[in-house]
Order: structure tokens, then sequence, then C-alpha cells
């Protein structure tokens, strides 16, 4: 390796991101007390402001009992509003199209109902062959629900043979000649194996042309890359907050509905109380009356103590904003790429997340030629205290999050790379 310690500390005085606003665990060996946390894509760190928000909302509790509902400071009947606003500024939604609530799988079944609606020759879903397993076994249910065979419902796209990425134009061509079939085209937004970010302008507009739904799943996109739901025109998305969003492990899961979507009487969605309009949900009606947004979606009253960190977490993203945090981001990926392009030539290694910056959000992943991923990610994390994600049989994920890794984080994976993987003969 060329590339010095000294350059990275440098660049840490230039451009020092957030890190002091979160807790950042020790390292388990190596020679820095912090370890090098390069796995926020998996499980975001903790703020150092989640504990008292968290506790507030559990002294309005212990304080007031059921009046919390009203009384608390932040009241718990319109909870869930307050997370509205900073949401649909995080996805470039309209406050309306968005809402904070379940888990995200829970939360693509719910939209599935509304929106996987197989009818004629036009039964398909479109996925992607590395969709993360939730998202494959969520839709082949769906098919089966529909009395559909998954095999021959999913269509699975491919990279091209010697490829690790899709092309958007592939993905273009399939939707403009087969699109015919194509009843839901739902795709990660940024793919949680290589990296890849999608282009999700591009594809929504080829499947509502091709007269498909486009759903995405932004759960490595969301806090991640700047995005513009609405004006991208895309019909529905969900994400979790857990990983860049930093809400704590299972945190609750955001879903974006299109207005022109909202108020329609034609689609099915399933409901519960927390479906009807606010203002008169405790008049105990038997017939709901859904309000023209997309808190109809929402079918029980939340979950308080696991509202407070997403909160936490919006708030932060507001201060700080996408566009700043994604500068960052571009900077800090592209330096660790150029560390592993120092380390790589020669050991069994290979970059398999897209070169252009465009392409791609704070994740570069590494592909293993020999050994197991898991087995190297034990190692770099007890020798060299470098934290990230083995994912077998042989993908290491390295995730340079803007708001509180820095360039010396990224000079250890590499180092810790070089130390570990002998270069082969
Ligand atoms: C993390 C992740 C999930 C996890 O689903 P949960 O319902 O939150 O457990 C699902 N899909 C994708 C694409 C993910 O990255």
């Amino acid at each position: 390796m060329t590339s010095t310690e000294d350059e990275a500390l440098r660049l840490d005085a230039d451009d020092p991101g957030h890190r002091r606003l979160f807790h950042v665990p020790a390292a388990d060996g190596g020679r820095y007390p912090e370890a090098a946390y390069l796995a926020g894509n998996s499980l975001g760190l903790q703020p150092r402001a989640t504990r008292d928000e968290l506790l507030g909302d559990l002294d309005a509790w212990r304080r007031l009992g059921v009046e919390g509902h009203l009384e608390a400071e932040r009241p718990w009947l319109p909870y869930h509003e307050l997370l509205t606003g900073p949401a649909a500024r995080l996805v470039g939604a309209r406050p309306a199209e968005v809402v904070v609530m379940n888990s995200l799988t829970v939360n693509l079944h719910l939209l599935m109902v509304s929106f996987y609606r197989p009818a004629g020759a036009r039964t398909r879903i479109v996925i992607e062959d590395t969709a993360f397993p939730s998202d494959s076994y969520a839709v082949r249910s769906q098919a089966r629900f529909h009395g559909l065979d998954p095999d021959t419902t999913v269509v699975r796209l491919r990279p091209r043979p010697g490829e690790d990425t899709l092309r958007t134009a592939d993905v273009l061509d399939l939707l403009a000649t087969e699109g015919d079939t194509v009843a839901l085209v739902l795709l990660g937004g940024v793919n949680y194996l290589t990296g890849e970010l999608m282009d999700i302008p591009a594809i929504t507009a080829a499947g509502r042309a091709a007269g498909a739904v486009v759903g995405w799943d932004l759960a490595h996109a969301a806090g991640n890359v700047p995005l513009h739901l609405h004006d991208w025109d895309v019909d529905f998305a969900a994400w979790c907050s857990y990983k860049y969003l930093n809400s704590g492990p299972g945190a609750l899961s955001g879903v974006f509905v299109h207005e022109r979507h909202l108020g329609d009487p034609a689609l099915p969605r399933f409901e519960g109380w927390w479906s009807t309009e606010a203002a008169t949900r405790f008049e105990m009606t038997p017939v709901s009356r859904p309000p023209a947004t997309v808190e109809a979606w929402q079918v029980s009253n939340p979950p308080i103590f696991a509202m407070g960190p997403v909160r936490t977490s919006l708030e932060l993203f507001d201060a700080v904003g996408m566009p700043a945090l994604r500068e960052r981001s571009v900077r800090l990926t592209g330096y660790l790429e150029r560390l592993l392009d120092e380390v790589t030539p020669g050991r069994p290694l290979t970059v398999v997340t897209p070169r252009d910056p465009a392409r791609r959000g704070a994740q570069l992943s590494v592909r293993i030629g020999t050994g197991s991923a898991a087995g190297l990610a034990k190692r770099l994390r007890h020798e060299h205290g470098v934290i990230a994600d083995a994912r077998e049989p042989d993908i290491l994920r390295f995730a340079p999050v803007p708001l509180y890794c820095s360039y010396h984080d990224c000079w250890r994976v590499a180092e810790a790379l070089a130390a570990t993987v002998e270069v082969s003969r």
C-alpha cells in the first residue's frame, strides 16, 4: 500500500463528518480503541441523542399512564405525524405520500395487496436475482396467494454472463419486449449484495409505460442516496430504518404511495383502526372512513417506543441534508476504492460494485477468490478491529457511511486486507 495513515488523518481533519454524534463500538482486536465500523448497511450505529429520546417517552408512560395519548410532551395519538415531514424530505415525497409503520417486509405485503393485482396475461413480478431473500420470499408467497405458480410468475433479472451487476438497458429491454406480461416490477433501489444503485427514474418510467406497477425496496437506498420518489412517479416504495437510518435493530419501516393512488376507492387495502381518519377514529363506528393519504394503509396503532429513535435519526438527516451527505459519501467511497485498488492487484480480491459513483451508494462489495467470506470477516474483526459484513460464500461488504465513518476507518480496511489476505503467487 502506498497511501499513508497520515494522509487519512489529514483528510479526516479537513472533512470530519458527524462521527461525534454517534456511539462507535470498541474494537475487539488491533491497535486502535474504536472499531472501524463498515457494517452500517447492516445495522447503523446509535446516535448519541437516541437514548434520551427513548427515555423521555418511557417517562411519559410512567408519569401519565393512558393520559399520555394526549398529554405526553410528544402525545402518542398523533406521534407518527412527527416523523412524516422529515421522512418525506428524505425520500423526495409530499407529506401525504409517506408514513412510518410496521417493518419492511410486512409493508411490502400490505403494499402488494394494493399494487400486485395479476389479471389475464399480466401476472408476472420482476425482481433481481440477487434480491434480498425476504423480498424473494414475499413475492413468491404473493404469487401463491393469487393461485399462481411462483416459479413461472417471478422473473429474476440476472447480470450478463461474466458480469456482476445489472445493466439498465437490459432491464429496459425486458420491459419493452415482455412488459405486457408484467404486473409488478419490485426492485431494490440499491442492491444489498453488490451495492449497485439502479436507475430508478428510467426503470420506473419504462415499467409504467409497459402498463406495470413499479415499486421499490429502498432498504439500502434510504439515507444513502438522494431520492425523488414523487417526481420520479414511483408507484410505491418501502424501506427500513435500521441500516443507513440508524434507528436501531428491527426499527420501523417507511412507506411511500404516490399521490395519484391516494383516496382511490378501487384500490384494495387491508384495514384496521388506524386506517380510518384520525378525527373520527374514536367514534368507533363499524365502517371505516379512510383518509386520502397514505395513512389509509396504516393498520394498527404504532409502537411509540420504536418511533422515538426514528424521529431522532430523521432529524439528524434533516439537519445535515442529503445533498451534503451524498457529497461526503462520494468522497469517502471514492477514497476507499482508491485504497482497495492498491491492495487488490495480486490478491484474490475483486471489487464487484460499479465503478461509476453515480451507480452506487456508500458501499463497496469485494468478492474473495479463496476461503470463506465469514472466516475473513472474523479475522478482520479480531485481528484488526474492522467490522464488515460477510455474505457467504464469497462477498465482503464495506459501507463507508458518510455520517460517522472516517477516512482513517477506510485506511484501516485496506491495511487489514493487505495484512490478512496473502498475495497469490
Ligand atoms: C434489510 C432488508 C430487508 C429486511 O426486511 P425486514 O422486514 O426489515 O426484516 C428486506 N429487504 C431488503 C432489500 C433489505 O435490504
